[in-house]
């Protein structure tokens, strides 16, 4: 958490080979120098939790009561294609680029075509399929889910930017069984697990209803409650389970804007914080958060726990500039490889054009990056050494034809909408 005004960054071959103040000792022969002038240069930003391809249900449907059943899970089985996947993904892409995230976990549906995607754009991940007991659009059955994780783990086995995981989507979509699969796979194989825990009210009264339990019991039953267990949301989770899910080890994705949006209520990270749990903050997919931009998670962060604490000593700026970046790392178990800006690590950085207005003065850097920055602020990106915006000029991705893609795929999903407004009419009149 060093700042050095001025400083320097010197990268060689992917890694940091240095860091400090003022300029660094030469020689700077076949070496570029980059004067950023004023900017800011800072970690690349990481986004423990999302759903990338699902930049294609962005705001669809958006305040329709029964949303998810009338639209979301009828376009997810006719829509959801391995090109639906890559086009939707490309999207994402470019906008956590543009926004200065360097490193997101993904966990959806034809995991492959996500990674083949960051590797494309030089981002790095860890990409999760998505095992359910519902039919899911790229399986039928868990057996042909675990043949989907076994082909992602063979295609990025060792791979510098992406990571192959396993992602259970939830203790109600999974069951118990599939869960204690999933368990001894991940002890088996070593793959990082992702999956959602302790959401909903529905997913509270599942437990009940059929384990006369609660999620995090049930998962602990699994044998899922374990080191390397990324748990996104943990809105319910109470005091008792707190101080065990940190014993085990377990990492929690906070996506407080998405939860708000929905109305689910506020994960008490700050107390799983005090306990020890590591806590980074995401977005959640587009379908249900809208957007992959980091920035504007920051202030509701700190809101809903300075709420729930009723004071402002709590989630400070400098503890949210780390929860969005070392912190992040952390929960994705990368925190040896980036989320700092320290010798050995790979080059993943960001640099921030700090000439709005909207940031000035600047009497301290940490609180402009949390109340003030946004995406637009960022000038350039790197990955593992690598540019891939330069100058607001993204690098890896064509940026049109990235757009032109998914909004010609677009024009299907609006197609499909109106069939399934004209059938659910038809139904009615029928009805009537
Ligand atoms: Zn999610």
């Amino acid at each position: 958490m060093t700042v050095f005004d001025p400083g320097y960054v010197w990268v060689e071959g992917g890694k940091i080979r240095a860091v400090g103040s003022g300029l660094p000792e030469g020689p700077f022969e076949g070496v570029e120098i980059v004067d950023v002038g004023g900017d800011l240069l800072m970690p690349g930003m990481v986004n423990p939790h999302s759903h990338l391809a699902m930049t294609m249900f962005r705001g669809l449907g958006e305040d329709v009561d029964d949303r998810l059943f009338r639209y979301i899970l009828p376009l997810e089985r006719s829509m959801v294609s391995p090109q639906m996947v890559r086009l939707g993904t490309r999207l994402a892409a470019l906008e956590l680029i543009q926004g200065g995230v360097t490193t997101v976990a993904d966990m959806y549906y034809f995991e492959t075509e996500v990674g083949r995607v960051l590797v494309e754009s030089g981002l790095r991940g860890v990409v999760g399929q998505t095992l359910a007991d519902f039919n899911a659009p790229d399986q039928d059955g868990i057996d042909e889910g675990f043949a989907r994780v076994e082909e992602l783990r063979e295609m990025f086995k060792g791979h510098p930017l992406v990571t192959p995981s396993i992602a259970p989507h939830a203790p109600y979509s999974t069951g118990l069984e599939t869960m204690r699969r999933v368990a001894n796979y991940a002890e088996k194989t070593g793959l990082p697990v992702q999956m959602h825990l302790a959401e909903t009210d529905g997913e509270m009264d599942w437990c009940q209803q059929n384990y006369g339990t609660r999620p995090v019991e049930l998962v602990a039953r699994a044998g899922l409650l374990r080191e390397g267990l990324i748990a996104a949301h943990c809105l319910h989770v109470n005091t008792e389970e707190i101080p065990v899910m940190a014993k085990a080890g377990v990492r929690v994705a906070h996506n407080a804007r998405a939860n708000g949006k929905a109305g689910r209520g506020i994960a008490p990270i700050h107390a799983m914080r005090q306990a020890g749990i590591t806590v980074g903050i995401a977005t959640d997919g587009p379908m249900s958060g809208n957007t992959l931009d980091l920035f504007s998670q920051f202030a509701a962060v700190v809101q809903f726990q300075r709420i729930l604490a009723h004071t402002r000593s709590v989630m400070q700026a400098p503890e949210i500039v780390r929860m969005a970046t070392i912190e992040g790392a952390k929960v994705l178990g990368l925190e040896g490889v980036t989320g700092s800006l320290e010798v050995g690590k790979q080059a993943d950085l960001i640099r921030l054009d700090l000439s709005a207005p909207r940031l000035h003065p600047i009497y301290d850097p940490y609180s402009a990056l949390v109340y003030a920055a946004m995406p637009s602020d960022v000038r350039d990106v790197m990955v593992d050494g690598r540019w891939l915006m330069r100058e607001r000029q993204v690098q890896t991705l064509e940026p049109a034809k990235v757009l032109a893609d998914a909004l010609g795929l677009a024009k299907q999903f609006k197609a499909e909408v109106q069939r399934i407004d004209g059938n659910i009419r038809q139904g009615e009149g029928l009805g009537a």
